[in-house]
């Protein structure tokens, strides 16, 4: 039972031009779905804002009433973030729009776009920002945290093309950021997360992308997973920022490219997408595609938005999910053990990625970001899914040995990480970056409303 009558409510809702959904309304159940459904949470209000207006209002009220408040961009955290038990879930999704600046080769997006809103209205123009491996993932947590993708390695993360931002803050402030103006709120985001406030809309430097690309994916054997990684790893030595690849060593699913008698054993898929000249992509790629006997070859000349889509199918909302993540640099050390937590992986649905890093990711010093692991030439995530709650634990508790199996202190990304413990937040960030966000946090939200997140405490609390 919450504290706040209906007139608390109704003059709430009369206040915002965007939609209040309580318990009792038809579309509730709906709103507050996330994508990952080992997190089905009830929360009293949820607010679909529809501009800074509504959200400068739903922080007011949240903070006022005491409320638990979940802020929402694409609803993809993994850990459940952006919903809450009993709270309020501030909701972003209406706020997607975008405007491209072709000539600048900038974009301005709102705090609840997409990749598939950003990738269709940046293509346009021949740009592309990087990031998104999955097409339907918010722009909003995935900057935030980092943001790996296909263009790591010649544009950065996602957090590295942030050049300026505008946020509603604990105390309903609506302030801007970029270097020139509060420099350290922008360094704050550009890897802290969700801590310091609501991100109504996020400005980014772009780059001239496809149309056309060459990527893709090949499939091998998965008893050659261990010759794989270290063919992997051999190829990987001094490629150009162009191409970004990464392994998946999975199951091989029903699908029609792949040959009847492989489907449901163990394949090993090598990723990848060259975005030089599409000419040059065949010679670039092609020692990812001799590493065993091939079982089927898909790389070639596509679409950029087509490769951003790649992968989509293959990661439905509405089953139970659980990352887990660490940074690695000797794959030839660690493959033997990755291959093993591929021969024991659970079930047909859980995974074992690795994904190839350095480039211009790498180049970025360590301190000028909040994201400051960048000296890893890989980062293992582990991906560990059940389509309900049946055997949950037990996948959740194979993913947290497969990665300890690469050493429990290793470095982890917030945005693979499948809980919001206090030791995988610490150990997402160098020593230095840690307590320079702690110092951000008490300027910006030392009451620390936004908790709900990959939290880092404010000193007081
Ligand atoms: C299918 C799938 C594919 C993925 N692929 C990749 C990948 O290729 N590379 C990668 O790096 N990561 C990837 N991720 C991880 C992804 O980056 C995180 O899950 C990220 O948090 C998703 O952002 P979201 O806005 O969709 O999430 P939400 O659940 O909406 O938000 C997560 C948290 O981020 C914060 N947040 C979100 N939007 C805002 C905002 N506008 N202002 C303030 N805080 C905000 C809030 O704290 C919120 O609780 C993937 C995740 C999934 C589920």
């Amino acid at each position: 039972m919450n504290s706040f009558g209906d007139a608390t409510l109704g003059e709430l809702s009369q206040a915002l031009r965007g939609e209040l959904i309580r318990p009792d309304d038809p579309r509730y159940d709906e709103a507050r779905s996330i994508w990952n459904a080992a997190h089905d949470r009830r929360p009293a209000l949820i607010v679909r804002c529809r501009g800074v207006a509504d959200v400068l209002k739903t922080v007011e009220f949240a903070r006022s009433e005491g409320l638990p408040l979940a802020v929402r961009g694409g609803g993809h955290s993994i850990p459940g973030f952006s919903t809450v038990d009993g709270g309020i879930v501030l909701d972003l999704s209406p706020m997607n729009g975008i405007r491209v600046d072709p000539v600048n080769r900038t974009a301005v997006c709102q705090g609840g776009s997409l990749w598939s809103d950003v990738d269709a209205e940046t293509q346009a123009f021949g740009l592309a920002l990087t990031g998104g491996l999955v097409s339907t993932t918010g722009i909003g947590g995935f900057t935030l945290g980092g943001g790996i993708g296909w263009l790591v390695r010649r544009c950065g993360l996602t957090c590295d093309n942030l050049i300026a931002a505008d946020i509603v803050t604990a105390d309903g402030q609506y302030l801007h950021t970029s270097e020139d103006e509060r420099p350290e709120l922008l360094w704050a985001l550009r890897g802290g997360g969700g801590n310091f406030g609501v991100v109504t809309s996020m400005e980014f430097r772009l780059h001239e992308v496809g149309p056309t690309i060459f990527g893709g994916l090949v499939f091998y054997p998965g008893e050659y997973a261990e010759q794989v990684l270290h063919g992997y790893r051999k190829a990987t030595s001094g490629i150009p920022d162009e191409l970004t690849t990464l392994v998946n060593m999975t199951t091989a699913p029903p699908a029609p490219f792949l040959p009847e008698e492989v489907h449901g054993k163990p394949i090993v898929a090598v990723g990848g997408m060259w975005s030089g000249r599409p000419e040059d992509g065949d010679a670039a790629t092609r020692p990812f595609r001799e590493l065993a006997p091939v079982i089927t070859d898909l790389f070639g000349p596509m679409p950029y938005a087509a490769q951003q889509q790649l992968l989509d199918p293959l990661y439905p909302r509405g089953i139970f999910n659980y990352f887990r993540s660490a940074f690695f640099s000797d794959l030839d050390e660690a493959a033997a053990a990755l291959a093993r937590e591929h021969a024991r992986v659970p079930n047909a649905m859980s995974e074992v990625h690795v994904h190839h890093l350095g480039g211009a990711m790498g180049r970025v010093p360590a301190d000028a970001t909040a994201f400051g692991t960048r000296d890893r030439e890989f980062i293992l995530n582990i991906v560990a899914r059940t389509p309900d709650a049946n055997g949950y634990p037990e996948v959740v508790a194979w993913a947290k040995g497969a990665t300890d199996a690469l050493g429990a202190d290793a470095a982890t990304y917030v945005n693979f990480t499948g809980e919001g413990s206090e030791d995988r937040v610490r150990a997402a960030y160098p020593r230095g970056t840690y307590e320079r966000l702690v110092t951000i946090k008490d300027k910006y939200d030392p009451t620390n409303l936004f908790r709900l997140n990959q939290n880092i405490p404010p000193s007081a609390g």
